[in-house]
């Protein structure tokens, strides 16, 4: 099979070549809100995006605004602040929002750009929790628009690869599944540590890449977990702000699944599937790449792709054209992440088991 984002090769000089469609119906024209780093990444990703175009921004810093326009010639008239945006329903050259802003702006931000008619594309965790979850997925659909969610691991080649090798039973019966996420966070003043911004700590962060990569690799939700919390520092992880996490998974097939978040360890970015017939490893998993793995038949090797551009290359597809990719990244599947992890938070509380049911 033709590997489908060769375009996207890292140094590869082919995307250098590839101009912007001439029919602007294939191109997606999107304003970011939040410049902040992520926000950076994503724009600076977007200049070789085939089919996703940085047209606009949202932000309540001025000057950022201006080096932003200078930077992208983004025009005057597609730049608007944290008050103004609504006005962006009358802007016909802005099809889609990217919202890349702190947790808890999340769910306000996201129905704000539903209600004036523009897909929504949100930065994960996609909100704080399941109710949050729920309403952006109304106000979307209420207002016929997309919602979609940065979960850009769902689009990378080698753990697409893992997934097929699951689905071709060449892992055999899955039986367990390892996720380990964390780093060590530095500055303690910053938004994550604030649970009103976070929603939360590590979990909210960096455990829900665990979360999710658990339903993509075992390929199903829990129906059960346990949940420990541990707390080394309780000045810079505050009331609220969790530290580390382990959980426990039980899946329908009767699989299980041991996890751990954490804001106070480094390097720790590692998925590990167990099937009846092999395995299947990656370490980094889930880091900007280059992504590596290996399974029981040898290393995996697909090639490094930028991430973010592939994800806005695929995005502008399934907004535009209604394409289905092979993991879907949709409102819905960011509120049964936001399911799962209320019942990590309860299961830690309670010291039980507690049930899970993503069904929507
Ligand atoms: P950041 O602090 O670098 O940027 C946040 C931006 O939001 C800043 O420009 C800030 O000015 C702006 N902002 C607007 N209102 C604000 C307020 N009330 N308080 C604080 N800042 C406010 O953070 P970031 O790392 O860019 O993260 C932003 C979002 O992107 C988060 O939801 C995060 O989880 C997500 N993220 C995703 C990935 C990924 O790989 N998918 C990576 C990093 C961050």
């Amino acid at each position: 099979m033709a590997f489908p984002f060769a375009h996207h090769l890292q140094g590869s000089s082919l995307s250098k070549n590839i101009t912007v469609g001439a029919n602007r119906e294939e191109v997606l024209r999107v304003a970011i809100m939040g410049l902040g780093s992520y926000g950076t990444r994503v724009a600076e990703a977007m200049q070789d995006s085939t089919r996703s175009k940085l047209v606009g921004v949202i932000s309540g810093t001025p000057s950022k605004i201006k080096d932003w326009q200078g930077k992208y010639g983004i025009p005057e008239k597609n730049c608007y602040n944290y008050e103004n945006f609504d006005q962006i329903k009358d802007n016909p050259d802005i099809d889609a929002v990217y919202i890349i802003t702190p947790n808890s702006l999340h769910k306000d931000q996201a129905i704000r750009v539903a209600n004036a008619g523009k897909h929504v594309i949100c930065e994960k965790p996609m909100a704080l929790n399941e109710k949050e979850g729920r309403e952006m997925v109304q106000a979307c659909k209420k207002n016929n628009v997309k919602l979609l969610v940065g979960y850009r691991m769902r689009l990378e080649p080698n753990t697409l690869e893992i997934v097929r090798m699951r689905e071709e039973d060449e892992l055999g019966k899955i039986m367990f599944f390892q996720g380990l996420s964390g780093f060590r966070i530095g500055d303690p003043n910053q938004w994550r540590l604030d649970k009103d911004l976070a929603g939360g700590g590590a979990m909210m962060d960096i455990g829900i890449y665990s979360v999710n990569g658990a339903r993509y690799m075992v390929g199903e939700d829990p129906i059960w977990v346990t949940a420990q919390e541990t707390k080394t520092d309780p000045e810079k992880f505050k009331e609220g702000v969790d530290e580390t996490i382990q959980f426990q998974f039980g899946f329908p097939s009767g699989a299980v699944a041991s996890c751990l978040s954490t804001y106070n360890m480094s390097h720790l970015d590692r998925f590990f599937l167990n099937g009846q017939k092999g395995f299947a490893e990656l370490q980094p998993a889930t880091g900007y790449g280059p992504i590596k793995g290996r399974t029981h038949k040898g290393p995996l090797e697909k090639p490094h792709v930028t991430h973010q551009t592939v994800q806005m290359d695929e995005m502008s597809d399934m907004i535009l054209k209604g394409k289905e990719p092979k993991l879907p990244l949709d409102g819905v599947e960011g509120t049964k992440d936001l399911i799962i992890i209320d019942a990590i938070y309860k299961a830690v509380a309670s010291g039980r088991k507690e049930k899970i049911d993503v069904t929507f």
